[in-house]
């Protein structure tokens, strides 16, 4: 057993001893069949979140009304999930009831696919019901029962099961993937959080190539925001080598390039990303979109910084067909021989320019002037040097 597993034994045979059933369930028991590490496991057990409550001394309810309790135990956070049912799912999204059972049957029965329904109890020994381990050994993907039913019930599942071929390498069972392509119009009422999270883990997977495919074959991307009317570019994107993109920002800037999206921060607000990591693709964009290339441009390397500049340098790469890592030890090298990589490098402040200027208000000329300062000391026309740059300034009549 993996020692994410025998750390989190104490917190299973604590349960146990005050007389209720706990398992090892989910990804972790999967991922560990698979021989892939998980980060972290997950628990399902008979008890309530309050009989859980008092058995462990330090808890924090983070989605007690799901029935998950977090248990902080010496060796780590563990999240222990009472053996739950969920029925009526009228608007095919969420359940209108979560009932809390006492049978770990009934819990597997009502997860999502059959490798994600086994459980494995504290000696190792797996619980099985539904064929979760000869579906692993077959590399497929099958739906727990009948699949136009767990579809219709919550269609974030089809994006998932695409989501799992991107990361396992796993196939589609025949059935499945065939209620999928059925029932691919109800992510219409998916929610675009749920949506973003399973698309970038869909992107970052080994077999993301494949997974885009089947976006494309399946009509998925129809639901993704913003995508409808791609279709022709998305079915390019396996024509690329985007498993050369190491971070989801490259595989956002990639997408973003390809179908030519214009208002990059109207498109990824609709995907509800954070601001912070929309300001960066647009960064990463706007490198790649640069010519002549950003290299020569020693200013806008210095603003953009090198990490956007690293990846920007991989997608564009990817789209032109050449080197990446040759792509990425230019920019680094140009990026090395910066005179200076940051403001306070600059030998002038805003302080000397309103010193020197004792007639002049603070204003906008005073960030032009920092900027002309900045642009001729990287570009090497005069010296980091406060005397020299004073001279510059009052040759150039910007101060
Ligand atoms: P990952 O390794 O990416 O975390 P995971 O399988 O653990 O994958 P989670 O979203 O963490 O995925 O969910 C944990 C478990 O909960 C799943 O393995 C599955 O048994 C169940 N599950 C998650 N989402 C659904 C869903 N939409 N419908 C049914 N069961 C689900
Ligand atoms: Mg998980």
């Amino acid at each position: 057993m993996d020692q994410l597993f025998t750390e989190a034994i104490p917190v299973i045979a604590a349960i146990e001893e005050a007389g209720y059933e706990a398992y090892f369930v989910g990804g972790s028991v999967r991922d560990s069949l698979t021989g892939r590490l998980s980060n972290d496991v997950d628990i399902a057990t008979s008890a309530t979140p309050d009989e859980v409550k008092a058995i462990f001394p330090k808890t924090v309810d983070v989605g007690i009304a799901h029935g998950t309790i977090l248990v902080l135990h010496e060796s780590g956070n563990y999240e222990v999930t009472t053996f739950r049912t969920e029925s009526g799912y009228s608007d095919f999204r969420r359940p209108d009831e979560v009932n809390f059972v006492r049978s770990l049957r009934e819990d597997l029965q009502r997860r999502d696919f059959t490798m994600n329904a086994i459980a494995m109890d504290r000696k190792g020994k797996l619980i099985d019901p539904f064929g979760g381990k000869e579906a692993i050994q077959k590399k497929e993907i099958v739906t727990v029962g009948n699949p136009d039913e767990r579809f219709t019930e919550d269609g974030l599942r089809m994006m998932r099961a695409i989501r799992f071929v991107s990361q396992l390498s796993f196939k589609l069972n025949l059935d499945t993937y065939a209620s999928l392509k059925k029932h691919v119009h109800l992510m219409e009422h998916i929610s675009v959080e749920r949506i973003l999270v399973e698309f970038e883990k869909l992107l970052l997977g080994v077999e993301r190539k494949k997974s885009m495919e089947l976006v494309v074959d399946s009509c998925l991307y129809d639901y993704l925001p913003g995508f409808k009317s791609y279709k022709s570019q998305l079915e390019r994107v396996g024509t690329y080598s985007i498993e050369e993109l190491k971070n989801i920002e490259e595989l956002w800037g990639f997408l973003l390039v390809l179908l030519d999206i214009e208002n990059i921060e109207s498109f990824l607000r609709n995907w509800k990303m954070p601001m912070k990591n929309i300001r960066f693709i647009q960064s990463v964009v706007r490198l790649v979109k640069q010519d002549p290339s950003f290299l020569q441009d020693k200013f806008l390397l210095f603003k953009e910084g090198e990490k956007a500049a690293v990846s920007a340098a991989s997608v564009r790469a990817v789209l032109e067909n050449t080197n990446v890592q040759n792509a990425i030890n230019a920019v680094k090298e140009t990026y090395k021989d910066l005179i200076i990589k940051s403001m306070s490098e600059l030998a002038l402040t805003g302080h000397d320019l309103l010193a020197w200027t004792s007639d002049r208000k603070p204003g906008p000329w005073v960030k032009e002037a920092m900027d002309g300062a900045l642009q001729v000391v990287l570009t090497g026309k005069v010296a980091n040097d406060k005397v020299a740059i004073k001279e510059w300034l009052n040759t150039c009549n910007l101060m």
